[in-house]
């Protein structure tokens, strides 16, 4: 009998619809099409908390564990195959000129929609209300804490940052050493093939863990998203489609060169998992295949993709924008210009500073309410179906990633012209030195 194989992307994508499914069998008096599904014997929601969870978090565990040596393996492999300092900081400068802009851009569209949208959104009532915000840090300390004091603390604690600064500095190391650190050289590359084996035996187990992810997720919030927060929830999404769809449609296909419909294509696999698993860092690997395949340089892809998964949160800004603008309607507070601005400014620094986890962004939009006086306690609103959220603006943070890397892989391109330059001299010497050696 003739097997029938199904592609990877299809199957996650199965996996997500029997995982929304038991998700909405599971979530109290469910309905599927009007009927209403009948209660089963033992409490679904425990079932679901208690015996799949843990399996989809098995994965995510999995995920974790091979991102580290991956990013730094991948990392100084491509660092160390640039052969040039200045090259590997031309990559960096672009890198993050384009992140900052692109959250710039995410922000905006985020406060547009929202304040379009802003007349329908006095409609929860505030009574009773708390929420404790965090201590926020300071942009400098932020800063301080990329440079890890301690050479084994970035890969115990999974700290990404850390972990890039890491991976330059010892990268920069074996450039200047050269000839003398040929056996790590190869050494390094040995490990990153065997590492990039194991990550492609983990990532075949995606569907599942799509499955196990989504349906509690699905079970728990379905009902509360069925209340009045569904509607800033819409505006949320219409703006992370938007921005997906058309600025890094012009992006990769304006900067990158790549046909924006094979772009998204390509990505769906890491989009589907991003959206279950709410983490731009768990998503990273299967990131890194999709950029690849897209036509990505591998040494600037594993660059561009682990910096952007630690800095580059364009869906969390977007979600910030939205929600700035719902609590300060709650509130009956308009933003004025001014306020607008430093939203756009703190919203682009705060998306700097969260972490690639679930739930790391609602920590942030405190920092955003607090620098344009709005109450903290408006966080409380949003906070029961954050996990909604942040599954879209996790897309939204990976999509940006790979368009970047799809662009800065092509403005860092040889071009082929010079590329044919180098082919003709290199023969011409060639013919010489034969030349020479006949004499
Ligand atoms: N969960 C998001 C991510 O991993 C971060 C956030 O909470 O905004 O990209």
């Amino acid at each position: 009998m003739k097997k029938i194989k199904i592609a990877l992307p299809f199957q996650i994508l199965i996996g997500l619809g029997l995982g929304i499914l038991l998700g909405i069998i599971c979530m109290e008096n469910a309905k599927i099409g009007g009927v209403v599904v009948p209660n089963l014997k033992f409490n679904n929601l425990e079932f679901l908390n208690t015996y799949i969870k843990p399996l989809g978090n098995i994965f995510l565990n999995l995920l974790k564990f091979i991102v580290v040596p991956v990013v730094f393996l991948s990392m100084l492999e491509g660092i160390i195959s640039m052969s040039d300092i200045k090259k590997v900081m031309s990559l960096g400068v672009r890198t993050i000129i384009f992140y900052l802009a692109t959250t710039c851009i995410a922000i905006i569209i985020g406060l547009s929609i929202a304040e379009f949208f802003r007349n329908h959104f006095e409609l929860l009532s505030m009574t009773g209300l708390t929420y404790t915000a965090s201590e926020g840090k300071h942009f400098m300390n932020v800063i301080v804490d990329f440079f890890p004091s301690n050479i084994l603390s970035p890969f115990v604690n999974a700290n990404m940052i850390q972990i890039i600064v890491t991976s330059l500095f010892v990268g920069f190391g074996i450039i200047i050493v050269g000839k003398n650190a040929e056996p790590i050289k190869t050494l390094i590359n040995s490990l990153n093939e065997i590492f990039v084996q194991i990550m492609e035996l983990i990532i075949a187990l995606s569907p599942l863990g799509v499955f196990c992810l989504i349906s509690p997720v699905v079970a728990e919030n379905g009902p509360k998203v069925i209340g009045s927060l569904a509607f800033v929830i819409f505006v949320a999404y219409l703006a992370y489609i938007l921005h997906i769809f058309i600025t890094y449609s012009i992006m990769v296909g304006g900067i990158g060169k790549v046909n924006p419909i094979k772009f998204f294509k390509t990505m769906v696999p890491a989009m589907i998992f991003a959206f279950s698993s709410a983490s731009s860092v768990g998503t990273l690997p299967i990131n890194l295949e999709c950029a690849n395949k897209i036509g990505a340089r591998k040494e600037v892809a594993s660059f561009v993709l682990s910096l952007g998964a630690t800095i580059n949160m364009d869906g969390t800004a977007i979600y910030q924008g939205v929600c700035t603008v719902f609590i300060a309607a709650c509130f009956g507070i308009n933003l004025t210009f001014h306020q607008i601005i430093t939203i756009v400014i703190t919203a682009t620094i705060a998306s700097i500073g969260t972490a690639g986890v679930p739930g790391a962004g609602v920590v942030m939009l405190a920092m955003v309410l607090q620098s344009v006086g709005l109450p903290v306690e408006g966080i409380a609103l949003v906070y029961g179906v954050d996990r909604i959220f942040d599954m879209g603006r996790t897309v939204v943070n990976i999509t940006g990633d790979s368009a970047c890397a799809v662009c800065v892989s092509k403005m860092t391109e040889t071009p082929k012209r010079l590329l044919k330059n180098a082919k003709i001299t290199a023969k011409s010497k060639k013919v010489t030195a034969k030349r020479a050696k006949r004499k």
